[in-house]
């Protein structure tokens, strides 16, 4: 057992929570829902356990998702969800209040970032410091980012495709699109329901999407067998399904995405601009993991892209990096207390 204040990073994400230990790595990555009982409003379940329960409960069982595009959406399950974590990962024998690093979108509004600190404090934390989702995740990627060398880096999750220039340390240009990986799911859904007739549920969707996706077509597809309710016959039914076709029907979600990166590059100052043609664009996020993604990145920009390594942990990495450094990072903290 430790004597000081254990210290946690947070990746408090629309789609999953990872929780980053220094010393130890990620020691927790559960999707960000939880599981209610409707009358009484007890918590039944939260993580893994509550997102198994989505579409197969009885109807007085609710999930809720207390985080949306990248903010808290629900304080109170927010908070329970937090400090259910906390437990998970210090175990009830933990007498000390841990010291907490938590990611929040480069847009945040002040009031925004404020809930993410109180949410922390409520749930049990000792101290809580914030900082900007694209600095945690270059940091995660390895990138120098104190240098002056100007870096893009794209994470596209759950809710949101983010997109910043990172140079010394600050943000230089960003925005952000709600357009990423659930927009990608309900698009299959909409697909599968007007070409095949069939009534596929959100986990299908996502396994399909990362089982044979894609973001270019392929010369050799994927294929998958796909399983759903006939919306005619109300019967459960199958349907094969290939890579291109899916390429085809993602198209205008990827434009959009891509769209984002453009839009940064078109208010990226020229000396910047020249760096990240050297530097190449840095994709993170479980998203970015969709098959040729910065293959379609170069395509459409003109700009090498590739998918940092452990993509899915760039953020989650960042958040304990800059909490075991905090005096290197200070700058980057946006609030805390
Ligand atoms: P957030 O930060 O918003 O919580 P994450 O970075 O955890 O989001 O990414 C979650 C998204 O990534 C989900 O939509 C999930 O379906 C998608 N995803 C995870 N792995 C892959 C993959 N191999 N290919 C495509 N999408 C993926
Ligand atoms: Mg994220």
């Amino acid at each position: 057992m430790s004597f000081f204040a254990p210290k946690l990073g947070i990746d408090l994400g629309t789609a999953n929570t990872l929780v980053f230990l220094p010393g130890k790595g990620v020691v927790l990555n559960e999707p960000s829902v939880v599981a209610v009982s409707e009358g009484d409003r007890k918590v039944l379940a939260v993580g893994i356990e509550a997102k198994e329960m989505i579409g197969r409960t009885p109807d007085n069982v609710v999930a809720y998702r207390p985080m949306k595009d990248g903010v808290i959406a629900d304080y109170r399950v927010a908070e329970v969800m937090l400090s259910y974590y906390f437990s998970k990962v210090l175990g009830k024998w933990n007498f000390f209040k841990p010291d907490v690093l938590v990611s929040v979108p480069a847009g945040v509004t002040s009031t925004e970032r404020r809930a993410v600190v109180e949410a922390a404090l409520r749930a049990g934390a000792k101290n809580a410091y914030v900082i900007k989702e694209p600095i945690l995740a270059a940091i995660g990627a390895g990138i120098p980012i104190q240098g002056a060398k100007g870096n893009m880096i794209v994470d596209i999750g759950g809710g949101t495709t983010d997109v910043a220039v990172i140079s010394l340390g600050g943000i230089v240009a960003c925005t952000s699109v709600k357009c990423a990986g659930n927009k990608l799911d309900q698009t299959i859904t909409d697909y599968i329901k007007r070409t095949y007739n069939l009534a596929i549920g959100d986990q299908m969707a996502e396994e399909i999407k990362v089982t044979i996706g894609a973001a270019v077509p392929r010369d050799e597809e994927l294929s998958m067998t796909v399983k759903g309710r006939d919306y005619i016959t109300g019967l459960p039914r199958t349907a094969e399904l290939k890579t291109n076709e899916l390429v085809k029907a993602l198209g205008r979600d990827l434009r959009n995405m891509i769209g984002a990166i453009k839009t940064v590059l078109q208010e990226t100052p020229p000396e910047l601009a020249a760096d990240i043609i050297d530097q190449g664009i840095t994709m993170t996020g479980g998203t970015s993991q969709l098959r040729d993604f910065p293959e379609l990145v170069f395509r459409r920009t003109g700009v090498k892209a590739r998918l940092a390594e452990n993509a899915y942990y760039c953020v989650a990495r960042g958040t304990g990096i800059a909490l075991d450094h905090l005096e290197v990072y200070k700058k980057s903290i946006i609030a805390k207390r």
